[in-house]
């Protein structure tokens, strides 16, 4: 927003581009520029002059707004923004709205489809028996109007967006934000939740707490990012002149570094990763001063982190020009030939020993960095071939992220909810599987037993039917490349499970894509992940996505109740007419009367259980099944009972008031009035499909009451005044018919609440 022409854009791997950019400096730089080009390979960029008239998608020293950085790092300078971008000059091409269309909108727009033949055949049938019994063309062609507009429930439509929308709403009041609409409802089915460790399981907020350098351990002390602690080596102070190896450590962590450090009105922060954050602080804590050390020893260059290589390294000149590179321990050992000993010698490395040390340090759920270091004499820049061998060993630092005290309670109630959790990171496996058993995740086999994890190499070498069953079988994944991850969804899917996948980085993309939810980092996430993405979780936190499910839930239970509702109602209304024309009776509800009541009832009345709050054990039951059919055994024999009901109830009514005396026009009224009475008692039954209204609350919904105050003001006015009178021929009636039609109300609320009861809680 705040860009203008001339301004100087840094991009990297990850984000999107915020205007055009002439590109200034450029480094490995890969752009996706599908949006502009429909090329869906990514373009290299270079700095290049080019021909005057190169055509746009020749142009690699440009990078074009709302395109993806997929690979690399560069800077630009701004050349337009806005409107006269590339991409805003062709906007309206690209803009087209996601349509609003969910598994269940398309379910119910193929049940309409049905509905609607179904309700045309028995108007046909109708005309015909009612032209047998002599009836006019007229009489009989308003009667299948009547029918018609009777039993189609118009607002359906209305009801389901207004339900997603209010779903969409409270998920945002609890960080989730959705970015297609379908994802509210299928969240409701998930039956696998795929979370990162990171930041997401875990706080992000590391603290190094040990230190070994070949072959001695150090313990850090102090809490949070203040550089405030004391180094010890078996309980003892430590002075960092005599141990050359233990300072060239901690300096390759305060050197091989994007973060910073900074004092905020005496609360110390950190700027970007948290990971690398935690080596400034230990470093300050040893005595070191970022600002001197970058002085003596500026940076020449740098191969930024990458998930998938797993490693940083910088190139620093000065006095003595050094290569240094921080990374998990399996990218860096294996580079490594030489190491310094506890006094800085240089000596051959023994990887079976610091095998044996991640291993210790791992266990105890603290997250592992190594550190190396290579001559950097007579070099300007570096790349990853220069680093791939001769590298000389450091050592090792070791961090706590404490686990999240909501994920622990999110975990527990996915399991109760029939979910399971699965944690998918790039950390080491016995790090990942000392976090996951301290969070309840994964199976163990006994006391102190650490859950089983299954390593990204293990993963590869796997049959896809071997990695079903593993998929099913495992809770932790460790060392994953994003590559795999998109391989673990699809086994997941395999078995039919409805999977929920989060991811940050550009290579999570396809994973986020082909999960059925996919859910991108907030805080964390790169623009290509949210881009890519079903929801985003602006808090990061897995205690969101565990609070999104029980929404969709809600979600889902709420229109399953409005459709519970709606349809036997509607079913009423039209037997009534079929039965008034097959018996030569007159029509008991007018064409216009039909129309009245439906629209008056479904937004007065069926509106409201959009609106109705979670019921009580929601995160009880299992996942519903993804598919399962709305018009089920029960729905239909309840749209059969409530049918029958208030067809007795308005015709018996209709009959009884003509019988006695009464106008057609008050008897219609009665009539009218009987469906929507009957509707509101019917309405207080479908509050929930498992509870009696006195479980979930009386008031807990005051919506519902609010609608049915109005709905009998609507119909007090509909029969009492004469312009209604007029305009809807209808007529005032005595007080004894309103007893008889509440009657038939309390009735219908009776046996639907019974024949709740009746049926077992697991139901629906
Ligand atoms: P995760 O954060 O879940 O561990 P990543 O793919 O982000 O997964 O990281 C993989 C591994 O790379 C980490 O376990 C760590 O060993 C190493 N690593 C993470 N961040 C950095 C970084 N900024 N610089 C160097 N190495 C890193
Ligand atoms: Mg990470």
């Amino acid at each position: 927003r705040e860009l203008v022409p001339g301004g100087l854009v840094l991009l990297a791997s990850g984000d999107k581009g915020p205007a055009d950019l002439r590109l200034l400096r450029v480094r490995n730089l890969k752009v996706d520029e599908s949006a502009l080009t429909g090329e869906s390979v990514a373009v290299e960029k270079r700095a290049a002059v080019l021909d005057h008239d190169t055509t746009l998608a020749d142009r690699a020293n440009m990078a074009y707004s709302s395109t993806f950085v997929t690979f690399g790092t560069a800077s630009g300078l701004v050349t337009a923004t806005g409107d006269n971008t590339e991409v805003g000059r062709i906007s309206e091409l690209i803009a087209q709205a996601d349509p609003l269309e969910t598994p269940l909108t398309r379910q119910i727009a193929q049940f309409s489809r049905l509905l609607l033949y179904g309700i045309l055949a028995l108007a046909a049938l109708m005309l015909l028996v009612g032209l047998l019994h002599g009836e006019s063309w007229v009489d009989m062609f308003m009667a299948a109007v009547a029918l018609a507009v009777a039993m189609i429930p118009e607002g359906l439509p209305a009801v389901l967006t207004v339900t997603l929308a209010i779903g969409v709403a409270r998920m945002a009041r609890r960080h989730a934000i959705i970015r297609r609409l379908p994802a509210v409802e299928t969240l409701g089915s998930t039956t696998v939740i795929c979370s990162d460790k990171t930041g997401t399981l875990t706080r992000n907020e590391m603290t190094v707490q040990r230190l070994w350098v070949p072959d001695e351990e150090y313990a850090l002390s102090g809490v949070g990012y203040a550089p405030e602690g004391e180094l010890t080596a078996d309980g003892a102070g430590v002075d960092l002149d005599g141990r050359p190896a233990l300072a060239e450590l901690l300096r390759a962590g305060l050197l091989c570094n994007d973060a910073g450090l900074r004092e905020d009105s005496g609360v110390w922060r950190i700027d970007g990763d948290p990971t690398e954050g935690a080596l400034l602080t230990a470093a300050a804590k040893a005595g070191f001063a970022a600002g001197s050390e970058h002085g003596r020893a500026p940076r020449l260059d740098a191969i930024p982190f990458e998930s998938e290589h797993q490693y940083m390294a910088a190139l620093h000149g000065g006095a003595s020009p050094m290569v240094y590179l921080k990374g998990s321990v399996e990218a860096l050992l294996s580079r490594c030939n030489w190491a310094l000993d506890r006094d800085g010698t240089v000596v051959p490395v023994d990887p079976e020993g610091v095998r044996v040390r991640v291993d210790a340090l791992a266990a105890q759920g603290l997250r592992v960095l190594a550190f190396a270091r290579m001559d950097g004499a007579g070099r300007s820049g570096i790349d990853h071939p220069d680093v791939a061998s001769e590298l000389t060993f450091l050592g090792l630092q070791g961090m706590i992220d404490p686990p999240r005290v909501e994920a622990v309670r999110a975990v527990a109630a996915c399991r109760r909810a029939g979910i399971s959790v699965k944690m998918i990171t790039g950390d080491h496996a016995l790090t990942a599987a000392a976090i996951a058993a301290q969070i309840g995740l994964g199976e163990r086999a006994g006391e102190g037993a650490l859950p089983a994890a299954l390593t990204g190499r293990e993963l590869a070498e796997l049959h896809d039917d071997d990695l079903i069953n593993a998929a099913a079988e495992t809770a932790v994944f460790a060392r994953v490349t994003p590559e795999q991850k998109l391989r673990l969804v699809e086994a997941i899917q395999a078995r039919g499970a409805v999977v929920a996948m989060t991811g940050d980085g550009v290579n999570d993309a396809p994973a986020l894509r082909r999960a059925d939810i996919g859910l991108a980092m907030g805080l964390a996430g790169t623009e290509v992940a949210k881009e890519a993405s079903d929801m985003v979780l602006t808090d990061d936190n897995f205690a969101t996505i565990e609070a999104a499910v029980e929404e969709g839930r809600g979600v889902f239970d709420n229109l399953t109740k409005f459709i519970t509702w709606i349809l036997p109602t509607n079913a009423g209304q039209g037997l009534v007419i079929l039965v008034a024309v097959l018996l030569a009776q007159p029509l008991p509800v007018l064409p216009v009367q039909a129309l009245w009541i439906n629209m008056t009832t479904a937004v007065l009345l069926g509106l409201t259980l959009a609106f109705e709050p979670k019921e009580p054990g929601l995160m009880d039951r299992s996942p519903r099944p993804p598919g399962s059919p709305i018009l089920d055994a029960v729905l239909l024999q309840r749209i059969l009972l409530v049918g029958l009901m208030l067809l007795v109830g308005a015709f018996g009514l209709f009959e009884w008031a003509l019988s006695h005396g009464a106008s057609v026009e008050q008897a219609r009224t009665v009539a009218v009035n009987v469906f929507a009475v009957g509707q509101a008692f019917y309405l207080l039954n479908c509050r929930s499909l498992r509870w009696s209204m006195f479980r979930i609350g009386v008031f807990s919904n005051p919506w519902v009451w609010a609608g049915i105050a109005a709905m009998a003001a609507v119909q007090l006015a509909f029969t009492y005044l004469p312009i209604m009178n007029r305009l809807f021929h209808t007529a005032p009636i005595s007080a004894g018919y309103w007893v008889a039609v509440l009657a038939v109300g309390l009735a219908i609320y009776a046996v639907m609440g019974l024949e709740k009861r009746l049926r077992p809680r697991g139901f629906r």
